[in-house]
């Protein structure tokens, strides 16, 4: 007995150790800044970098409709879930993504956050999904949707039965049920929410939010926890907002 005992602390002890190699860092309360460049000097940007996400977009310096088209539709992939982390990597996005101003984005992922990261007007939604995209140069491209409570999700019910399957469970579900009929959105340079927290993102955040069930943000909240970055300045950023 004695025996069982040593040999089942033992191995959650080497499990607690992987995690921690594997992720060094979390989030913190959403408003407190978060040091991160503390925990490991490689994501020094995070805490010196003038063109941080998330900002509060309730100060905008412009107005335009930005030239968005999105190609979704129904998509499949894999559930990807960790520490703070509930994720589907598409494995099928070929043709699928944003076109924003000319520039061709090509989905990979969708993450989600509890609460929503950016704000309007000091206001946060109580869950949003991050559309992940890359250019064939590499260049990021993220189209942020938040999410208020509501009628249920189709797109977030399919997720969520697949989270419940676990790690690399298989999932299809239609994106366009994730993002507002008429898209309008906010639009300016940022970075990865997350460590290395690198720059030269083009964010792109939907100025209406869509319904999810109550049931379905707290099942989220449940798995994520608080899991948004403090605000960010602004600085001297151009922050194009929807043409009234
Ligand atoms: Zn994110």
């Amino acid at each position: 007995m004695k025996k069982f005992i040593f040999a089942s602390t033992l191995a959650l002890g080497i499990s607690t150790v992987a995690v921690a190699q594997e992720k060094d860092w979390s989030f913190g309360d959403g408003v407190t800044h978060e040091r991160w460049s503390l925990e490991n000097t490689d994501y020094a940007l995070c805490d010196a970098g003038l063109n941080q996400s998330p900002i509060d977009l309730g100060t905008p310096n412009a107005r335009a409709d930005v030239e968005l088209a999105t190609m979704f539709g129904s998509a499949s992939g894999t559930m990807a879930l960790g520490e703070e982390k509930v994720q589907v990597d598409f494995t099928d996005a070929q043709g699928k993504g944003m076109n924003s101003g000319g520039m061709m984005f090509n989905l990979l992922q969708v993450h989600f956050h509890t609460p929503s990261e950016h704000a309007i007007n000091g206001e946060r939604f109580p869950l949003v999904a991050h559309f992940v995209h890359a250019t064939d140069d590499g260049r990021l491209g993220v189209l942020g949707v938040m999410f208020e409570e509501g009628e249920s999700n189709a797109g977030l019910a399919n997720i969520l039965e697949a989270h419940a399957g676990g790690n690399g469970t298989a999932v299809t579900f239609d994106i366009d049920s994730m993002v507002p009929e008429d898209l309008d959105v906010y639009r300016y340079m940022g970075s990865l929410t997350t460590p290395p927290c690198s720059e030269g993102v083009n964010w792109h955040v939907a100025d209406t939010p869509v319904e999810a069930s109550a049931q379905q943000i707290a099942t989220l909240r449940g798995a994520l926890g608080p899991s948004a970055r403090s605000l960010q300045p602004q600085g001297t950023r151009l922050v194009v907002a929807p043409s009234e």
